[in-house]
């Protein structure tokens, strides 16, 4: 019987009930505005200094130190402008590594058409950084150094920890955005010892639109958009109470679970690595073997393109992802396999599998069995794939 298969965790997931529930009463019977003096708005207010207060703790933070706002990209936005203009004295030099998410490349690139000049850290076969050549690339007017925690298309873990002390020591603002990390590996602003760091809910069981800018005490930030004196001043607008709510209750649950479910989420992924490497010739898994979070795996597969792939997946039930961003009506290969070295041609046969809660063994077997024959029929119709073989 065909299943519905959804392995696209690292690009939404589901809300967890804990979290709805958690936010039902904020629609109706507790709808106050925080700003207000009354008893609604208090009421508002309480539980959005309760949540501020679970968020700073699970991530070793202060609830000062906590801003909300509408999402990973909208941190990564405050973060990477904001802090390079606040700190534009020191310089106006900025560096971010080469395969973080478009919320920080296209915000770096806004920055370079306003006189600032960036420089991407590379990353090695695996994707990884090395804190030597970040090292190499500072500056006396290095302002801003942007890092992910961990990558969204392969799931590669940078050492944040000896890039930010690198970093730092340059007297350099380091931010890290932990969007795809939070919920799978430890988050902790101390450990990592960054001065910036983005959250985003729905990628941890929470609810879309809502995120987190960490911000240590002391960092300067000046607000990207203009209003009224919310969140510290730096990110104006009524706030998404009900959200915010469901933010902290979906990251303490996914802090919780955690040590449990990354192991059975490692178990699921390396079932399902092995079986596509077993069944299907000329795949190469892409990322770091050890450095890498627990539930995705990032393949290509060579003579078919990933999105084709994805197409006939579709069709059999089964909710992946393509490494490749079809942007403008051309297919580029994807940014972050180009970074590693994989040529062109290779990362357009790129397929990402993100697992999350309610994946089950029967699942990953169901991809292993169909994922084969939508190869080998693909592979039929290439004439590159059939002419490379003869
Ligand atoms: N950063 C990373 C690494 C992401 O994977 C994403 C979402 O895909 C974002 C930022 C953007 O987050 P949001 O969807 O909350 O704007």
């Amino acid at each position: 019987m065909e299943r519905s298969v959804y392995m696209d965790h690292s690009a939404t997931t589901p809300m967890r009930c804990e979290a709805v529930d958690a936010m039902l009463p904020y629609f109706q019977e507790r709808f106050g505005n925080a700003s207000s003096v009354h008893a609604f708005g208090r009421q508002a207010r309480e539980a959005m200094d309760d949540a501020r207060e679970k968020v700073a703790s699970l991530i070793g933070a202060q609830p000062g130190e906590i801003i909300f706002t509408g999402g990973g990209t909208e941190s990564d936005n405050l973060a990477v402008a904001s802090a390079a203009h606040a700190y534009h004295e020191k310089g106006k030099h900025v560096i971010i590594l080469a395969i973080e998410h478009h919320a920080v490349l296209n915000t770096s690139a806004a920055l370079q058409k306003v006189g600032f000049e960036v420089t991407e850290l590379p990353v090695d076969e695996h994707g990884l950084a090395d804190p030597e050549w970040l090292r190499a690339l500072l500056r006396p007017d290095t302002a801003l150094v942007s890092v992910m925690m961990a990558n969204n298309e392969v799931g590669v873990i940078e050492p944040i920890t000896e890039l930010a002390a690198v970093a730092r020591g340059a007297g350099a603002v380091f931010h890290t955005d932990a969007v795809q990390a939070a919920g799978k590996v430890p988050v902790d602003v101390n450990e990592l010892g960054v001065d910036l760091l983005t959250l985003s809910a729905h990628k941890f069981h929470g609810p879309k639109g809502v995120g987190v800018l960490y911000r240590r005490k002391g960092v300067r930030l000046h607000p990207i958009i203009r209003g009224g004196h919310h969140e510290g001043n730096m990110r104006p607008g009524t706030e998404n109470v009900a959200g915010i709510v469901g933010l902290a209750v979906a990251l303490e649950m996914a802090c919780l679970e955690m040590p449990k479910e990354a192991e059975r989420l490692g178990r699921l992924r390396d079932r399902l690595q092995d079986g596509i490497i077993d069944r299907i010739p000329d795949v190469r898994v892409n990322g770091d073997p050890e450095k890498r979070l627990p539930h995705m795996v990032n393949v290509s597969i060579q003579g078919v393109e990933g999105e084709a792939m994805l197409l006939t997946l579709d069709a059999r039930g089964i909710a992946a992802s393509s490494g490749s961003a079809c942007t403008s009506g051309t297919l580029e290969p994807s940014h972050v396999l180009t970074a590693m070295g994989i040529p062109p041609e290779v990362a357009h046969g790129s397929l990402r599998f993100s697992l999350g809660r309610m994946n089950t063994t029967e699942d990953v077997d169901y991809v292993i069995e169909v994922l084969p024959s939508v190869v080998e029929r693909l592979r039929d119709m290439s004439p590159t794939y059939n002419r490379a073989k003869q």
